[in-house]
């Protein structure tokens, strides 16, 4: 069974790598699927993104990375895939991610939305606190992997 992991990851953190990693021992595949979201104006370009989550992946075996644009349930048709895996946090991802899944259950009744419950130590875990926490010079080192970690601190020198 392949699935998809989509999402913005701008950065990754090992809060995303936490669900990749389990998410490779559930499917054949997983692919990593980066979000081209033209209303937002991310960290990192899609490209970026791409390579950073290629490096932190690399120890994987059944791993691909890609990015996509427009309707998640048709880039996962186009990659034969039948489940989008989604990580839950807390109570406010919940109200969102079960709207989500409702919508795409009825785009296409070929798609499962499988949620993982986070790993509670990073629970508190987001793209965005990362990037606060990097904007006024503290240590992220603890919540990204090493190469991300090493781009930020580029990124805000
Ligand atoms: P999106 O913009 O699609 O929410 P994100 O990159 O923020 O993209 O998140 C992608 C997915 O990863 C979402 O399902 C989100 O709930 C999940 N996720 C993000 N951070 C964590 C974490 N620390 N633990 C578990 N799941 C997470």
């Amino acid at each position: 069974m392949i699935a998809i992991y989509p999402g913005s990851f701008d950065p990754i953190t090992l809060g995303h790598l936490d669900i990749i990693e389990r998410g490779a021992k559930l499917f054949e595949q997983v692919i990593v699927a980066v979000l081209c979201n033209p209303s937002k104006s991310p960290l990192f370009s899609v490209e970026t993104r791409i390579e950073q989550i290629r490096e932190s992946t690399q120890h994987l075996r059944n791993i691909e990375v890609d990015s996509f644009t427009g309707l998640t349930v048709e880039y996962a048709k186009s990659r034969q895939a039948s489940v989008l895996l989604r990580g839950l946090r807390v109570l406010s991802d919940f109200e969102k991610e079960l709207q989500m899944a409702h919508t795409n259950q009825t785009l296409w009744d070929g798609i499962e939305t499988v949620f993982l419950a986070t790993t509670k130590e990073y629970s508190f875990l987001s793209s965005s606190i990362v990037k606060e926490i990097a904007q006024f010079g503290g240590t992220i080192d603890h919540l990204v992997p090493e190469n991300i970690a090493r781009d930020i601190y580029v990124y805000y020198s």
